[in-house]
């Protein structure tokens, strides 16, 4: 079948991979110059099925009340003239009762288990090289209340099997020498030894590669403009490079999928929410961390990724603003410097900022809505990179007409 997938991020290039496994004719579009350019550019590169909770929850409605009337906050929500944020937001907030996190996170951490063993099993089956790191992730608290209420939320996770340490500062900087200097700043945490990490770009770039090499045309510099439809069908895609046929479409266009759905007369429910990340060069003198980990105070990530730390946080209702100034980043860069003081040069940071393509839930959408040929493979949110191998077999399984591993419960257009 001649399939033709929206998007060469994360989502696209990994579904684009499953479909040519499976025997498809393949081509990917995009509009950047090559994959991964958008949000799968510069991760925190954390994949992290022992930290796959869903953002509704009890506590997140007032979080999201107080980040109103405070700045710097590591969550900011904004009120602004957007019907579409209005739309998700009372979508968000049927999300936040107790019942409702633990479904919605018990989803996420089935989807993100399965997906992680995906992932394992596309790199050693291709060999790709991306900075991976297997020896599992920290997740540290610095007050006793945040730890306490960390420890509630863990147990989901290992009612759910997920392994998990609870750990002191001693345990912490034995785990990981580059806590040493911090320790006495981290009231506990724990440690996830079956979590990982790795450059979700380098390993896009890696795969896109290969999937050229089997066979998949990529059309880069490519802007899909509009979709044409007959009856219960696309007839064809429109681009800024002229009109594109297929025997089925995929969209895997991240926060942009609900703007080029609109015209097909679907809702997706996905916002783009806002996110930033620093990248330190390390030198000689630093002392960068061994493995990755999240800051559960501030809401900071940060791993080792080759020559170099990443650090990510903030989450903001900002609409489709992508951009960013050095201020943006000073919270995150005092948090870190505090917990890893000679993870890298602070000097000589790289800024960037992305979109989160969340759903109200949490877990992404797949498979198809109104349209016949159209497959959705969207809404992976701020866990994309975990997500990503796993969603993509599902949508082949989808395609093919074989039943998926996993339930899709909470995982459809709704
Ligand atoms: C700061 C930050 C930290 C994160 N950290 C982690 C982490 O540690 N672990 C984790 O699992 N996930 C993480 N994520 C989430 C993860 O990066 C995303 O879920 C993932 O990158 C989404 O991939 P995608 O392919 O859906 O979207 P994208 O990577 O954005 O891909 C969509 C593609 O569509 C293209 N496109 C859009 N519109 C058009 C159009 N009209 N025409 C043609 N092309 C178009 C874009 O150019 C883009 O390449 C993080 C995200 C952020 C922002």
């Amino acid at each position: 079948m001649r399939i033709l997938i929206m998007g060469a991020g994360l989502a696209g290039v990994t579904a684009a991979f499953e479909l040519l496994e499976d025997g498809h004719d393949v081509t990917v579009i995009d509009r950047q110059p090559g994959p991964a350019q958008e949000t799968s550019f510069a991760n925190a590169g954390l994949v992290a099925p022992g930290h796959a909770f869903a953002w509704g929850s009890p506590r997140a409605p007032k979080i999201l009340m107080k980040s109103l009337f405070s700045k710097g906050q590591p969550l900011r929500y904004r009120l602004r003239f957007d019907p579409a944020l209005w739309r998700w937001s009372l979508k968000f907030l049927k999300e936040c009762s107790a019942e409702r996190a633990r479904i919605n996170t018990e989803r996420k951490h089935r989807l993100c288990r399965y997906a992680q063993l995906a992932l394992q099993d596309v790199v050693s089956r291709t060999g790709i090289e991306y900075d991976g790191e297997r020896r599992g992730l920290l997740y540290l608290y610095r007050k006793s209340e945040s730890f306490e209420n960390g420890a509630r939320n863990m147990q989901i996770m290992m009612d759910a099997g997920h392994e998990l340490e609870e750990i002191d500062r001693d345990r912490a900087a034995e785990i990981d020498p580059a806590l040493e200097p911090s320790k006495g700043k981290i009231m506990g945490g724990f440690y996830a030894p079956s979590d990982e990490s790795g450059d979700a770009h380098k390993f896009t770039v890696a795969l896109a590669g290969l999937c050229k090499e089997r066979g998949a045309r990529f059309r880069y510099d490519t802007t899909v403009t509009g979709i044409t439809t007959e009856g219960d069908n696309i007839d064809e895609i429109q681009t800024d490079q002229g009109a594109m046929k297929a025997d089925l479409y995929v969209m895997a266009l991240g926060s942009f999928s609900p703007v080029i759905a609109r015209s097909l007369r679907e809702t997706v429910s996905v916002y783009p929410v806002k996110g930033y990340s620093a990248t330190l060069p390390i030198n000689g003198a630093n002392n960068p961390p061994t493995l990755g980990g999240i800051d559960e105070d501030n809401l900071f990530a940060y791993v080792r990724i080759g020559d170099s730390v990443r650090l990510t946080a903030v989450a903001e209702f900002a609409g489709y603003d992508t951009s960013h100034k050095p201020s943006d980043f000073s919270s995150m860069l005092k948090a870190a410097k505090e917990l890893l003081p000679n993870a890298g040069d602070y000097d000589r940071p790289s800024y960037w900022a992305c979109l989160r393509p969340m759903t109200p839930e949490g877990t992404p959408i797949l498979g198809k809505g109104r349209l016949q040929n159209l497959y959705y493979n969207t809404g992976h949110g701020h866990m994309g990179w975990t997500m990503a191998c796993g969603t993509a077999r599902i949508n082949a399984d989808l395609i093919a007409g074989r039943r998926p591993d996993l339930p899709m419960d909470g995982m459809t257009l709704r």
